[in-house]
């Protein structure tokens, strides 16, 4: 995907890095051989939490599916069918399967909350109309789920900072 084709994708990662919400990784130094130093990520991400596991993602996102709340605003069912750990890639990604059901790849660093939300308002704005990428429908369903799943404070911040870096959302326009 091109700048030109999504423009807001570079901001909406960089908003969502700066969130209080957002956990990096953790890192320790240690060396691979007694001349050359490098870096490994520990299994906790840097407040000391534990990276979640394939199994909380997925249990994470069905409370969520699962949620009236969901229900209410998606007119059809969606299901995850398939979660891969992310091995060999750096990116989290969404695929979608013929019949409502879709593919998730998540890495170890985005196996966090405010990232699984971030790729299920790619779910969402795919069921509500089509491909958006991360344009202003995008960003409307990500703000909200973010106010439903992380609360107002979350919401109030992701807000500010979608003010910030000058991010486009219609936000009260659909949903
Ligand atoms: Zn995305």
């Amino acid at each position: 995907m091109t700048i030109e084709q999504d423009p807001q994708q570079r901001i909406v990662y960089k908003a969502s890095c700066e969130h209080s919400f957002f956990k990096k990784l953790s890192w320790k130094k240690t060396t691979r051989n007694s001349k050359v130093p490098y870096r490994r990520a520990k299994n906790k991400f840097d407040d000391g939490t534990n990276i979640m596991t394939c199994e909380e993602v997925k249990s994470h996102i069905a409370i969520v599916l699962n949620s009236y709340w969901w229900s209410s605003k998606m007119p059809y069912g969606v299901s995850l069918t398939k979660l891969n750990d992310g091995r060999g890639t750096n990116s989290a990604m969404v695929r979608f399967w013929p019949g409502l059901k879709f593919e998730l790849t998540i890495p170890r660093w985005a196996r966090q909350r405010l990232v699984i939300l971030h790729e299920l308002s790619h779910v969402m704005t795919a069921m509500v109309g089509g491909v958006d990428d991360h344009g202003p429908i995008f960003c409307a369903n990500f703000l909200n789920l973010v106010e439903r799943w992380l609360g107002e404070p979350a919401y109030i911040e992701m807000e500010s900072l979608f003010d910030k870096h000058k991010i486009e959302s219609r936000q009260g326009e659909l949903i």
